[in-house]
């Protein structure tokens, strides 16, 4: 059974504002694989819901004039994975979403409700801070931008304040212009399971494929939420594309990270998979951008 108190169902975004306003104590719900096992579990028992699952205007992947990706909130990752224009510009999203859960969740959860929740194993998360996404949220007092760096305030914590939704992820054009991302999500079984630790790579060659101009690289589960290793990537800066980098890679992430023990891994495990993953996550994207080792 699931104990809630009332559903509000928003029919446009301006709607799910008002709603907010008039109950500001509600909980927004999008697909609902996190709230509604809350809910079943009780601990929001009693609560009211606000459904914005029928806003359709916040379930699509387009482009915007100043060439940025506006990804939907209410995208989920089944269709993160099909979108014609992620499968051109970055991919890399799109095979992130698809290592998340089963295909049921894949059909309902959505890739907003992956970064609303401050989750750090959240496997779109870390691929959004790979490519400095900025996030659109609007509230009573209208829309405001904000860096997904600024976004995550701690576990379970993020900077929306009451009456506020996210209603889109943009990715800036100079962030995936020329630009190829991997990711890698280590799990403890290959099966349904949260990451241990996820990795998100890309970079930028030069036009001879011969040196990485940029180098990008974000964790999940390496720290309370998902990171950005920019010592890493600034060793990468200007670096030959070859061994010597994936050497560089391997070793310098571990200056960036701050992973924990828990049940699933130990801190010195996840260290280990923290330089591997890195160190396959480069090879790949420098591969993918057309580099030859
Ligand atoms: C069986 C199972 C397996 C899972 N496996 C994985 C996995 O492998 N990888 C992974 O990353 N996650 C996994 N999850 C977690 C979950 O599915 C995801 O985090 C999902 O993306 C949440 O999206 P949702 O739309 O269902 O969120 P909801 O449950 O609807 O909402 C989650 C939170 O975000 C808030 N929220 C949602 N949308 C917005 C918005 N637009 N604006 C403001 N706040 C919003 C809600 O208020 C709530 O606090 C799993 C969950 C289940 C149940």
């Amino acid at each position: 059974m699931y104990d809630f108190s009332a559903l509000y169902e928003a029919t446009s975004v301006s709607h799910a504002v008002q709603l907010m306003q008039e109950h500001p104590d509600a909980v927004l719900i999008a697909g609902g694989s996190d709230v509604l096992i809350k809910l079943r579990e009780g601990k929001l028992a009693g609560a009211e819901l606000i459904s914005i699952y029928k806003l359709d205007e916040l379930r699509e992947v387009t482009i915007d004039p100043d060439g940025a990706l506006r990804i939907g909130p209410m995208t989920s990752f089944s269709h993160a994975t099909k979108s014609p224009v992620l499968q051109q510009y970055m991919p890399v999203l799109g095979e992130a979403a698809d290592t998340a859960g089963g295909p049921q969740l894949r059909n309902v959860g959505t890739v907003g409700g992956n970064i609303c929740n401050g989750v750090t194993s959240a496997d779109t998360a870390s691929t959004e801070v790979a490519y400095d996404a900025v996030l659109e949220i609007t509230g009573a007092n209208g829309v405001r931008k904000l860096s997904i760096h600024d976004f995550y305030k701690g576990p379970g914590k993020v900077a929306l304040e009451k009456g506020e939704l996210l209603t889109a992820i943009l990715i800036p054009k100079e962030s995936y212009e020329n630009c190829y991302g991997y990711y890698i999500k280590y799990a403890m079984r290959n099966a349904m399971d949260i990451a241990t630790i996820g990795c998100s790579v890309n970079v930028v060659l030069s036009a001879d494929k011969q040196t990485i101009q940029r180098a990008r690289i974000a964790y999940g589960v390496a720290g309370p939420v998902p990171m950005r290793a920019r010592t890493a990537e600034a060793a990468l800066a200007g670096q030959p594309v070859g061994e010597g980098a994936i050497e560089i890679v391997g070793r310098e992430v571990l200056n960036d990270v701050n992973p924990r023990t828990s049940w699933r891994a130990s801190a010195d495990f996840r260290k280990q998979i923290i330089s591997e993953t890195a160190r396959r996550g480069l090879r790949a994207a420098i591969e993918r951008a057309g580099g030859v080792f």
